[in-house]
C-alpha cells in the first residue's frame, strides 16, 4: 500500500517543469513552452500514457536536458547521465529535507527524504530497492541516498563515528567487490543489502549488511576487457613500499601477475587506483580495522596474487611439482603455513576412506585447478570476514537508545546482464533480478489491482507480464533448474556438465521459456550453441554455456587444502577456515541452493517494510554522456514494466489506507469523530469524509480501505492537520 508522502503529483512547480494541480493541467503560456522542451516531470501527467513513443520521447527531452530523474506516481526513474551533475550538493540535500515530495522536481533527495518522512509519521520500516541493469546506475543511487541520510539526518552525541562508518563502509566494499566488466566500469559483483537504523529521534545509528554471492570466479580467470577486483590493482598502485615489500609484492605493474591479465586490459582511464587506495586504506582505519587486521587484509590480497603465479609442472614420471620457488615461499611466508607442507597440499589429495587417510598426487590439470579453487576459497571467504567485521563496526549500540529502532532498507544487487559468453555466474544474477522484479510486479501490480478486486471498487484490469513463471522454472522444487543441477552434482560416475544439460531438457522440454539446440528449429537453433540453454528472461534471453556449472555449484575445496588453511598464521585465514569444518561430515548446500535459500530470506525481509522503487535506465553502451539510444531504452522500458505501471496508476487511485488508519489520523478534523468513533469504522470513515467534502469522483470506499483518486483531496486534508 502506498502512503501519502508517497505521491507526488506536484503541487508547486519548480523553475521550468510543468506541474500539475490535483490532476488538473496547469495550462500556462509559457508552462506549453517549457513542458515542449523538457517533458513532465510525473509520467502520470502524460497525455498519452498508453503511448510508449510518448514516455520514451519524454524521457529524451528530460535527459537532453540533464534532467535525469522522472516519476511514475512515487517511482523514480533514473537515466545514468554519466557525467557528473551539480544536484548533488549539500545545499541540495538541505533543500530536500522536509520538503513534501510534491512540492519539487523529481529527484533521489526526495525519494530519500521521502521514505524517511514515512518512517517517522508512521513508523513504518522502509525499504528502497534499486532496479535496472548493469551500469544502470544503481549504486551510484544507493551512494547519493546513504549520504542524503548521513547529513541530513539529527545527529546526537556519538553518532559522529557512525554517520562516517556507515559512509567508508562503501569504498571498501566496492574495493573488494566491484570490478570492471564490459557492461560497467564499476559494476558490483556481489548483491548489497543494507539496513540503516534510526533511534526514535530519527538519527542514524547503526547499520547492518547482507551480502549476497560474490561472483568469485573473477579472482582466477577475467573475459577480454575484464578486470579482476579493484583492489589487487589499489594495492598494487598506491601501496606504500615497505607494505609491498612486506607481501612480496615488489613488482608493481599488474602484468607480471597471473591472475591480472587474463582480461587484457590492467588500466582503464576512468579508473584512478593510486587514489583508490588512498581512500580504501582511509575507510578501513576509520571503520575501526586496526593496523594488524589491515596488514592482514592486505596478506591476503597478495596470497592471491601469488598463487596465481605459481606454476606448475610434468617430471619423466609424470609427477606434478612445483616450478616457482620463489612463489611458494611467499605464499608459505604470508599463509605462516611450512612450505613443504604447503608444496604437498598443492600437488596431492587426501581422501579418507575408511578411517584411513590415502595420499595421492594431482594431475597437471588438477593442481591447477586445485590452486585456482584455493583463491577463489581464501578471497570469496575473506570478503565474508570483511562484511562481518562491518557489521561489528556498524553495529548499533546499545546506549544510543535501548528500544525504538526503525529501518530504512537499500537493496543494491548486480543487475541484469547478458555477455558473448554467459555462465554459471550469470545465471545467478540474472535469476536475483528475476525475483526483484517479481518482488515489484507482487508488490504493484498484481496486489495493486487484486486491492481493487477484493475490496469490491469497480476498476478495469491493466494486463502485465508475470515473470513468476521464470521464476518457478529456475528455483522450483525437483524439476526446476536449481534442482536439476542439484541432483547432476551430487550424482556421481558419469554426471557432467553436458548430462546437466541433457536433464534439463527431459525435465524442461517444451517450456516456453526454456529452449536448447536440440529442441529449438530454424533461425534460432543455429543461435545457439550445444553447450547452451537459452533462457527467455524478462529482461532478455541469454545462452548459457554449460560448462563449469558442476563445478562452480559444487564449489568444493579439497579437504588436503582446507587442512592447510586451519593452521594458518593469518588471523583473517584462520578465523575463515575453521577446523570445525573439517569435523563435519555433512556436505554443505551447492552454491545455487544457498544462494536460492538467502533470496527467500531477502524476499522476506523486503516484504516486511514498505517499498520505496528507484528503476535505474542506461542510455547507451558506450558510457557516453548525451548518448540515448532509443532502441536500448524502450527495451528497458518494456521489461522494467514502465507502461504497466503506468497504465494502473493512471486507472487507478493515488491513496489508499486501512479504514483504522485513515480514522485514526484524521478523526480531529470532524466534531463527530474525535475524541472517538463509537460505531462502526466504515460509517466513521463515511462520516469524516462527508464533513470534509470529499467529492464523490474523489473517493471510494471499500471493504476495510478507502481510495482516493487524486492526491490534492488528501493534500489538502494533511494541510488542515496541520493547520
Ligand atoms: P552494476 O549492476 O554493474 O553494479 P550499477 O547499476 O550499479 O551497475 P553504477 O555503478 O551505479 O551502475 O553506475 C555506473 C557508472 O555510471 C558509474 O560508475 C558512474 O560513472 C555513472 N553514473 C551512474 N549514476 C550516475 C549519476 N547519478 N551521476 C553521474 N554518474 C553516474
Ligand atoms: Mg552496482
Amino acid at each position: 500500500s502506498l502512503s501519502l508522502s508517497l505521491n507526488p503529483l506536484q503541487k508547486h512547480t519548480s523553475s521550468n517543469e510543468v506541474g500539475v494541480e490535483g490532476g488538473v493541467r496547469l495550462v500556462m503560456e509559457s508552462a506549453i513552452s517549457a513542458r515542449d522542451r523538457v517533458g513532465v516531470q510525473d509520467f502520470l501527467l502524460l497525455e498519452n500514457y498508453n503511448s510508449e513513443a510518448a514516455f520514451i520521447e519524454n524521457l529524451r527531452r528530460r535527459y537532453r536536458e540533464g534532467l535525469i530523474y522522472t516519476y511514475i506516481g512515487s517511482v523514480l526513474v533514473s537515466v545514468n547521465p554519466y557525467r557528473e551533475l551539480e544536484i548533488y550538493s549539500k545545499q541540495n540535500m538541505e533543500r530536500h529535507r522536509g520538503v513534501n515530495f510534491y512540492e519539487i522536481s523529481p529527484h533521489i533527495f526526495a525519494l530519500a527524504n521521502n521514505s524517511y518522512r514515512a518512517l517517522r509519521t508512521e513508523r513504518r520500516d522502509q525499504c528502497i530497492l534499486l532496479s535496472g541493469e548493469s551500469g544502470a546506475g544503481k549504486t551510484e543511487a544507493s551512494k547519493k541516498i546513504l549520504q542524503y541520510y548521513t547529513h541530513i539526518c539529527p545527529t546526537r552525541n556519538n553518532t559522529h563515528t557512525i554517520r562516517e562508518r556507515l559512509l567508508q563502509s562503501n569504498p571498501v566494499l566496492e574495493a573488494f567487490g566491484n570490478a570492471k566488466t564490459l557492461r560497467n566500469d564499476n559494476s558490483s559483483r556481489f548483491g548489497k543489502y543494507m539496513d540503516i537504523q534510526f533511534d526514535y529521534k530519527g538519527a542514524p545509528i547503526g547499520g547492518h549488511i547482507l551480502n549476497y554471492l560474490l561472483e568469485k570466479s573473477r579472482v582466477a580467470h577475467q573475459n577480454h576487457g575484464e578486470r579482476n577486483f579493484h583492489i589487487f590493482y589499489q594495492l598494487l598502485e598506491g601501496g606504500e613500499e615497505p607494505l609491498l615489500k612486506r607481501l612480496g609484492l615488489e613488482k608493481t605493474n599488474p602484468q607480471h601477475y597471473h591472475y591480472l591479465v587474463k582480461g587484457k586490459c590492467p588500466r582503464v582511464s576512468s579508473i584512478n587506483d593510486k587514489n583508490g587506495w588512498k581512500v580504501v586504506r582511509n575507510a578501513l582505519t576509520i571503520i575501526g580495522f586496526n593496523e594488524d587486521e589491515i596488514q592482514e587484509l592486505m596478506e591476503i590480497v597478495a596470497i592471491v596474487l601469488h598463487l596465481g603465479n605459481i606454476q606448475f609442472g610434468e617430471d619423466e614420471e609424470g609427477e606434478t611439482h612445483i616450478t616457482t620457488g620463489p612463489q611458494l615461499q611467499y605464499l608459505s611466508q604470508l599463509l605462516g603455513v611450512d612450505g613443504s607442507v604447503l608444496k604437498e597440499a598443492l600437488t596431492h589429495k587426501k581422501i579418507v576412506a575408511k578411517g584411513e587417510e590415502m595420499i595421492s598426487p594431482l594431475s597437471l590439470e588438477q593442481a591447477l585447478s586445485a590452486r585456482d579453487s584455493l583463491a577463489k576459497a581464501i578471497y570469496g571467504r575473506a570478503f565474508t570476514w570483511l562484511v562481518q567485521k562491518l557489521n561489528q563496526s556498524l553495529a548499533f549500540k546499545v546506549y544510543y537508545s535501548s528500544k525504538c529502532s526503525s529501518i530504512i532498507g537499500l537493496l543494491d544487487v548486480y543487475g541484469f546482464e547478458v555477455f558473448q559468453h554467459n555462465s554459471f555466474e550469470q545465471f545467478c544474477i540474472n535469476y536475483c533480478n528475476e525475483k526483484l522484479q517479481q518482488l515489484f510486479v507482487e508488490l504493484t501490480l498484481k496486489s495493486e489491482q487484486e486491492d481493487y478486486e477484493t475490496e469490491g471498487v469497480r476498476w478495469e484490469r491493466v494486463e502485465y507480464f508475470n515473470n513468476k513463471i521464470i521464476c518457478d522454472l529456475v528455483e522450483e522444487k525437483h524439476k526446476g533448474i536449481i534442482a536439476v543441477l542439484d541432483e547432476e552434482c551430487l550424482r556421481r560416475g558419469d554426471a557432467s556438465d553436458i548430462t546437466f544439460l541433457e536433464k534439463l531438457e527431459d525435465s524442461l522440454g517444451g517450456h516456453a521459456h526454456f529452449v536448447t539446440h536440440k529442441m529449438a528449429n530454424g533461425k534460432i537453433r543455429k543461435a545457439i550453441g550445444r553447450e547452451e540453454f537459452r533462457l527467455v528472461h524478462y529482461a532478455g534471453e541469454v545462452n548459457y554455456n554449460v560448462s563449469g556449472f558442476l563445478d562452480k555449484n559444487n564449489d568444493l575445496l579439497c579437504r588436503h587444502l582446507k587442512e592447510v588453511l586451519c593452521q594458518s598464521g593469518n588471523h583473517i585465514v584462520s578465523q575463515c577456515f575453521h577446523a570445525d569444518e573439517l569435523m563435519d561430515q555433512r556436505r554443505p548446500e551447492t552454491a545455487a541452493t544457498e544462494f536460492k535459500l538467502s533470496l527467500a530470506k531477502l524476499m522476506e525481509i523486503l516484504m516486511s517494510k514498505e517499498p520505496l522503487y528507484v528503476r535505474c535506465i542506461k542510455p547507451n553502451d558506450a558510457k557516453q554522456p548525451g548518448g540515448f539510444d532509443e532502441v536500448l531504452v524502450r527495451h528497458q522500458v518494456k521489461y522494467l514494466g514502465l507502461m504497466e505501471y503506468l497504465r494502473v496508476r493512471r486507472a487507478g487511485f493515488a491513496y489508499r489506507r486501512n479504514f483504522e488508519v485513515f480514522l485514526e489520523r484524521y478523526k480531529s478534523l470532524c466534531p463527530d469523530t474525535w475524541p472517538n468513533w463509537r460505531g462502526t469504522l466504515p460509517e466513521g470513515v463515511a462520516t469524516l469524509v462527508k464533513h470534509l467534502n470529499y467529492k464523490p469522483e474523489e473517493y471510494k470506499l471499500g471493504r476495510s480501505k478507502i481510495f482516493i483518486r487524486f492526491p490534492r483531496t488528501l493534500f489538502v486534508t494533511e494541510d488542515a492537520l496541520e493547520a
